[in-house]
Order: structure tokens, then C-alpha cells, then sequence
């Protein structure tokens, strides 16, 4: 008798400079799409269900969502399971005494939210680990992007997603040297 399937995972997906890079110019955001954006959601949401966490304002996430979606035609806003902004964040000093946005990872562990995606099952992506500082399990980490051309970091990280997305526990295989895996 076979193991039954495990559920799809949730990849969750951090904007500025993973995503991103957007700037505030008179009169609304002058986005920056990285490289291979859109074939990078279409290959991953193939194998993954997707959700946004970001520590920007609703607005900034909403604005650039529609440019993500005007650019590429992948409508995050209605794929995505949640759409997390910094109201979801928890604001406190980091490591060096700074005030800082993190992202606390136990409100995955929501009712709501492990009734369809169990811990082991959801992936985050981020190019600040600090945003995680209090669960590194559920991390793949992506450098950041503030616009150079020639980036590949997206266009890599695809395959190596969808390498992995059928492990039964996410959380705790080892990811940070994906680069070399992907
Ligand atoms: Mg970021």
C-alpha cells in the first residue's frame, strides 16, 4: 500500500528585494520587477500554493501587486492563500539594539492556517533571515536584489523548489546551501 500524498505546500513570499525593488516617487511606487519574475511564479505554483508576507504597508503591497500582475499577468492578489503586510509583523529591537520588523513565524500555527498547511509543509522566502530570526526551518533564503541587471537568483531557485516540494517535512531539511542543489 502506497504513503498517501502529502498536502501541497504553502511557500510564503517576502517582496522588497526578493521579489522587487520599489521605490516612493512623487505621485505613487516606481517598481522594479527582478529577473525572471514570471516564470518563477508560473514554475512554482505548479508544485506550491503561494502567500505573501511582507513588512511594507498594505498600500506599498497592494500597489505593487498590480504592478506585478500588469507586468506578468500572475495575479498574486487573488492566487495568494493570505496577503501579510507589516500590521502581521511584530515590531521589536534586533540583535544590535535596532527597532525592527520581524515576521513571527508561529502564526503559522493558526488554526485556520494548519488545518490546510501543517508547519512541516510551509517554506518561506526571504532575502532577510532576520525576519526569522525565531524559526530558520522554514527558510529559503535569496540574496537581495536592489535592481542589477543579470540576476539569476529567481530563475535558479524554481527548479530547486520544485525539487523539494514533495518532502514530507519542509522544515527540516537542510536548504541553505540550495544554490548548489538547485
Ligand atoms: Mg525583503
Amino acid at each position: 500500500m502506497s504513503l498517501p500524498a502529502p498536502v501541497r505546500p504553502l511557500l510564503v513570499l517576502d517582496l522588497d528585494e526578493t521579489l522587487w525593488h520599489g521605490v516612493r516617487v512623487p505621485g505613487g511606487l516606481k517598481l522594479s520587477l527582478r529577473p525572471h519574475l514570471a516564470e518563477f511564479l508560473t514554475a512554482v505554483s505548479t508544485a506550491y500554493d503561494l502567500a505573501i508576507w511582507t513588512a511594507a504597508t498594505e498600500d506599498w503591497m497592494l500597489e505593487g501587486l498590480a504592478g506585478v500582475q500588469a507586468a506578468t499577468g500572475f495575479d498574486l492578489r487573488e492566487r495568494a492563500f493570505f496577503l501579510w503586510h507589516r500590521e502581521r509583523c511584530t515590531f521589536r529591537r534586533d540583535a544590535e539594539g535596532q527597532f525592527a520588523f520581524f515576521k513571527p513565524a508561529r502564526k503559522f500555527k493558526a488554526r485556520w492556517i494548519r488545518g490546510r498547511y501543517p508547519p512541516e509543509r510551509i517554506l518561506v522566502v526571504d532575502d532577510r533571515a532576520e525576519n526569522y530570526a525565531c524559526s530558520y526551518g522554514h527558510l529559503v533564503r535569496v540574496s537581495e536584489w536592489c535592481g542589477e541587471e543579470g540576476d539569476d537568483e529567481l530563475q535558479r531557485l524554481a527548479p530547486y523548489l520544485l525539487s523539494i516540494a514533495a518532502e514530507p517535512n519542509l522544515r527540516t531539511l537542510e536548504k541553505r546551501g540550495w544554490r548548489l542543489k538547485g
